[in-house]
């Protein structure tokens, strides 16, 4: 078996997705068509950290005429102009990854200036419609409840990407913990109110025999695209930080 979480592996995905008839939809795409196809996959890719990883996905999706989502943060460590501007010339969708509430350590106003201020920087360099959540498994905020004081539309927006898509007619696979499975890896990383799920898949090669054996019609997958390494090096040093992660995770569910 190849090696998984490549970007070969990645290409294999995109390849056999096409080959089986599923369309590609943006975030923005989902909630703007109001006629949906019967197969389709959305794509979502959550540029934490790397994003020349990011740029190197797009370039592989470009290439297939596969359009995605990309939700970029704002914090210094993943901030790249130029490589927002560049993803989206790509074609593809570029939303805001919003953490505020945990910038603002839970304030509410505070997070929704912050919130303002860090939209309005992306959209300097982009069209934003849609935004999603960073989940940071060390915090006890959660991002999301922003908008339990807040309004999407009123940032002229059409949606967020947890909570404005129906889970339960769009299976959600992610790829947090370096498995497609659900499970106690995925900290912060689930949908909310999400229909009972009747598949799943752990490797890359499990999913792709999903979309083959037609098991799954309609899906979300997240793709961090850091964990989707070019070289062998870059390979071997992104699994050892998954596995440690991951070992981090069990620990916190332990204290829970
Ligand atoms: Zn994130």
């Amino acid at each position: 078996m190849p090696r998984d979480f490549t970007q070969g592996a990645y290409a294999a995905l995109l390849d056999a997705a096409l080959d089986e008839g599923y369309e590609f939809l943006t975030v923005r795409d989902y909630l703007r068509r109001t006629d949906l196809p019967d197969r389709f996959l959305i794509v979502r890719h959550d540029v934490d950290r790397k994003p020349g990883n990011a740029l190197s996905l797009a370039r592989i999706e470009t290439l297939r005429g596969v359009e995605t989502t990309y939700y970029v943060r704002t914090v210094d460590s993943a901030w790249d102009p130029a490589i927002v501007r560049r993803l989206a010339e790509l074609g593809h969708e570029v939303g805001y990854h919003y953490e505020d509430l945990d910038r603002a350590d839970g304030d509410p106003r505070g997070a929704r200036e912050s919130f303002a201020s860090n939209l309005a920087r992306v959209r300097r360099l982009v069209d934003v419609d849609t935004v999603c959540m960073h989940g940071n498994p060390l915090t006890s905020h959660d991002n999301r409840d922003l908008w339990n004081t807040a309004d999407l539309d009123a940032f002229g927006l059409l949606g967020e990407a947890y909570l404005s898509m129906d889970f339960t007619d769009v299976t959600y696979f992610s790829d947090t913990g370096r498995t497609w499975e659900d499970g106690v890896l995925k900290v912060k990383d689930h949908t909310m109110g999400e229909g009972e799920k009747r598949v799943s898949a752990t490797s890359t090669w499990d999913l792709i025999g999903l979309l083959r054996g037609g098991e799954v019609d309609r899906a979300c997958l997240l793709v961090h695209p850091e964990r989707w390494t070019g070289s062998y090096p870059e390979y071997l040093s992104q699994r050892t930080k998954d596995l440690a992660v991951n070992v981090a995770k069990h620990g916190i569910q332990a204290v829970r």
